[in-house]
Order: C-alpha cells, then sequence, then structure tokens
C-alpha cells in the first residue's frame, strides 16, 4: 500500500449543479471523464480529469476508484484469469502488468489501497455537498500483460477494457469496492459521460465504444477522439490487421472489426439483425454505434458498452452464438445495469435467455428453445448431483458474490444455466404476452440505472405478473427444478 501527499493542495472547484441546468432534465446530470491517452509498446499513459456530480444526497470528502489494471500484477491476490484457462490466456507465458497512478490533482491526499490494490482513494480537498460537483486530475499509467484477457496484449490485438480509474458505486453510505474474481465479470459501475483522446502510432485501427469523432493523421501516429454519453464503461480495441465492415440497424452504425473471418458480411448482417431483433423486443438500443471485435479472448466473449470483444479461437456457429449473447448484453449490463458481483444472474441469465429468444425467433439457425431449456435443465441437474453426492446437500442458492462460488463450473451453471431457466419459468407462468411486457418495462424503467432482484420483480408485476414468489425461490435456493 502506499500512501502520497498531492504535491500541491490547490482548492478543489466545488461548483453548483445549477451552472449545468437544462443538462438533464428530472435526472442529475452524469459524472464525466475526460481521458487523454497516449499507447505506445503495451504503455498507455494518461490523464484523466474526473467530474463527479454529487447526487447521493450526502456530502463526500472522499472518493475512490476502482483499478482494475492492478489486478495483473505479480503478487496480486486476485488473479484476473482462473486456473483453468491460465495456459489459454498467458499464451507467451508468465506477464503481468499493473495501473500506476502517479499524481491527483488537486486533493489533500490519496493512496492506492483496498483488498488488493484495487482502490484508489482521494481525499478531497474540499467536501463536496449534495448537488454540487468536484473536479480532480488523476495521471497514471497502465502496463500491459501479453495476456488474451480483457486488459492485454493479445496475439493480434490490444484490449484495452477498464484502461482507467472508475469511480465505484457508492451505496449505503460507503463506496462499493470491486476484487478481481477470476470467475464471472467483477464490475459495477454508473452511468457516465466519455469524452476520450487516444494518440497511438499510425499503424493501429482503433475499435471503441464511443462514435470517432475525429481521427488525425500526426506525422507516424494518429489521434482519435471519441465520446459516449450515458455509459457506464467505455472500452477500446486496437489492431494492426482489422478489416472493418461496416453497416446500419435502426439508424445505429455497425461495425465489424475482424481479421480471421471467411464470411464477415454474414457475420456482420448477424450483428444488425440481433441489433434489430433485441430493439424491437426490449427496447430501443442506448448508443449512436455498436462494434463486434474479433480480438484474443481466452474465453468466448466481453461485453462493453456498445463495443463486444468477441474471442478469436471461436469459429462457426460457437462465435455466432457468444455475438448474440454479448450483443445481448447491451441491453442487460451496459442499458440496465447490475451489481455484476452479487447479482450475476441478472444480466447473465437474461442474456442467456434473450439469445435463446432471438434463435427461435430465427429459426433457420436449427437451435430451438426446447433444446436450450434441455441443455439448461441438464446442467443444473448435473451440478446438483454433484453437490449431493460430494456436500450430502446441493446449494444452489443465486445470492452469492462472486468469489462465493465453490468453482468456475458451478458459478457458470447458477449464474448462466440457472439465470436462464428462471426467465423460463416467468415466461411459462407469464405467457408471452406479459413476459415481454414485463422485460420492456424492465429496460424501460432500468436503462441507465441499476436494477436488483426487486426492480426485475417490480416491472413484472406492472406488467400483469406478480413474480417475486418465483424469482425469490430461484435465488433462494428452494425452487425444485
Ligand atoms: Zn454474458
Amino acid at each position: 500500500m502506499k500512501r502520497l501527499l498531492c504535491a500541491a493542495l490547490a482548492a478543489a472547484l466545488v461548483l453548483p449543479l445549477f451552472a449545468f441546468a437544462g443538462c438533464g432534465g428530472k435526472e442529475a446530470p452524469h459524472d464525466r471523464y475526460q481521458i487523454d491517452a497516449e499507447y505506445r509498446d503495451g504503455v498507455l499513459a494518461a490523464e484523466m480529469r474526473f467530474t463527479f456530480y454529487n447526487d447521493t444526497g450526502e456530502s463526500l470528502g472522499t472518493l475512490e476508484f476502482n483499478l482494475f489494471g492492478n489486478a495483473y500484477r505479480e503478487d496480486s491476490v486476485y488473479s484476473p484469469v482462473s486456473p483453468s484457462l491460465t495456459a489459454a490466456a498467458y499464451y507467451a507465458g508468465e506477464s503481468f502488468g499493473s495501473m500506476t497512478v502517479s499524481d491527483v490533482s488537486p486533493c489533500k491526499s490519496w493512496e492506492v489501497c483496498g483488498a488488493d490494490e484495487n482502490i484508489l482513494r482521494v481525499e478531497l480537498a474540499e467536501s463536496v455537498s449534495a448537488g454540487e460537483r468536484a473536479e480532480i486530475t488523476v495521471s497514471y499509467t497502465l502496463t500491459l500483460a501479453k495476456v488474451s484477457h480483457r486488459t492485454g496484449i493479445t496475439e493480434h490485438a490490444v484490449n484495452l477494457g477498464n484502461f482507467y480509474p472508475i469511480l465505484c458505486v457508492y451505496e449505503e453510505g460507503a463506496f462499493y469496492e470491486c476484487e478481481y474474481y477470476s470467475d464471472g465479470d467483477p464490475f459495477y459501475s454508473e452511468c457516465a459521460d466519455y469524452a476520450v483522446t487516444l494518440r497511438t502510432d499510425g499503424e493501429y485501427t482503433v475499435a471503441s465504444s464511443g462514435r470517432i469523432l475525429s481521427a488525425e493523421r500526426d506525422g507516424r501516429d494518429t489521434v482519435y477522439e471519441m465520446e459516449l454519453s450515458g455509459a457506464r464503461d467505455f472500452a477500446l480495441v486496437l489492431g494492426k490487421e482489422f478489416s472493418v465492415a461496416q453497416g446500419e440497424s435502426g439508424g445505429v452504425q455497425v461495425m465489424y472489426y475482424y481479421y480471421d473471418d471467411d464470411s464477415p458480411q454474414e457475420r456482420l448482417e448477424l450483428i444488425e439483425d440481433c441489433l434489430g431483433y433485441f430493439s424491437e423486443t426490449f427496447g430501443d438500443y442506448a448508443y449512436p454505434t455498436y462494434s463486434a471485435v474479433q480480438t484474443g479472448f481466452c474465453v468466448g466473449g466481453m461485453e462493453y458498452p456498445a463495443l463486444t470483444m468477441i474471442g478469436d479461437r471461436l469459429a462457426g456457429a460457437e462465435r455466432d452464438y457468444v455475438i448474440v449473447h454479448e450483443t445481448a448484453h447491451q441491453w442487460w449490463y451496459a442499458a440496465v445495469g447490475n451489481n455484476q458481483l452479487e447479482d450475476a444472474w441478472l444480466d447473465e441469465g437474461l442474456a442467456e435467455y434473450s439469445a435463446a429468444l432471438y434463435y427461435e425467433a430465427r429459426p433457420g439457425y436449427g437451435v430451438t428453445m426446447e433444446s436450450r431449456v434441455r441443455a439448461a435443465e441438464n446442467a443444473y441437474k448435473a451440478l446438483y448431483g454433484v453437490h449431493e453426492q460430494i456436500f450430502g446437500t446441493a446449494d444452489t442458492s443465486m445470492d452469492k458474490k462472486l468469489g462465493e462460488y465453490l468453482s468456475e463450473y458451478s458459478y457458470v451453471v447458477i449464474a448462466y444455466d440457472k439465470g436462464f431457466l428462471l426467465f423460463d419459468a416467468l415466461r411459462s407462468a407469464a405467457g408471452d404476452k406479459k413476459f415481454f411486457a414485463g422485460l420492456k418495462r424492465y429496460y424501460e424503467e432500468k436503462s441507465g440505472k441499476i436494477a436488483s432482484q426487486e426492480d426485475l420483480a417490480e416491472s413484472f408485476r406492472r406488467a400483469g405478473l406478480r413474480a417475486e414468489g418465483v424469482i425469490a425461490s430461484f435465488v433462494d435456493g428452494t425452487a425444485v427444478i
């Protein structure tokens, strides 16, 4: 743990919110990340100007940020990659990375702390009252490991997921600190606005969560300017081998970045069709662009707002499935947020069920809903049997924190398969009309916000289905499947 004092105790910029009147109607304005970064040879050096809008209702003297890049350290407590995937992920052998903060200004003090040097805690120069804003600038360096993972140099591209310090969610009087568990996606954040500038070698093509406003050549470099509003994260992928297939779906600009695909046009059409189907079924897609990016990723794919990483080891029907699942996450995780450390089933179960709905609506793929239900039931029953045999009893509750699952296998079956079966049970109980009305309400009411089990039940209740009993029995592990 390091504890450092700021070089200068300059006064915090504490300004009243009304300076921004007109920004957001009834909703409080978003926090804002303005990141100026340069990527060179495995190192991203950046300055992040962060504007905090205090809508917590309390006066705060401290801010906390997750430093996900620090999970790749040699001596990290939590490994970002599970043991079963380590060999595939670290394709060149052992490799390490880090996120090093060099300065925070203005502030009284700052330190890197938390359970695994995963938190940047900043004591503000002055407390920021409810309804006011504060601004700080964080200077940091992200060093990338050679790893086919969210943040790393892969064999064919550079993944810049979680590449900046991101504000922890403030709830129940404290900032929620995320440990980097290898099972699941250990992320939890509120929506914010982003303005990102990236300077890098002109040979790179950049895929971005944000709309690319400009890409100016400057000698051997290209400088990209990007922006994205109302998103709970922002990711980039850099590649020197990318080809780009471009299209459009319902006014959304769609990009497919690839370097190993014999039929990219088919993939592009699948991505466009998914966006169209989910928009029609749940509500309009939330961002102006959507990029699906083929890149090194040790397992399946990874979702970020308006950008999806698709593992380059995938091909055929498996790759298509990952594209459909990750695209569904644009509704469940990106737009409707949830605490992915505590309620992983909420977005994973619904992304799985949404993917099955897509295939049900597109019978040409030959993936029936019946076969998906059977597969999920079989997976669940197998886990149940194994647990009973080993422990004499089967704990299939879903309200576990990521680190509490007995194994990666048990996490996948509970969050994905049992989550899937929960939504199938709700559909059976409600009938299609109320079920789809419930999902539409859930999307409409919680888009841009954080949702819980209770919010899901409430949306279904408004659509005419008393769902809380079914949901509770699945979550607490008493439902008989
Ligand atoms: Zn998923």
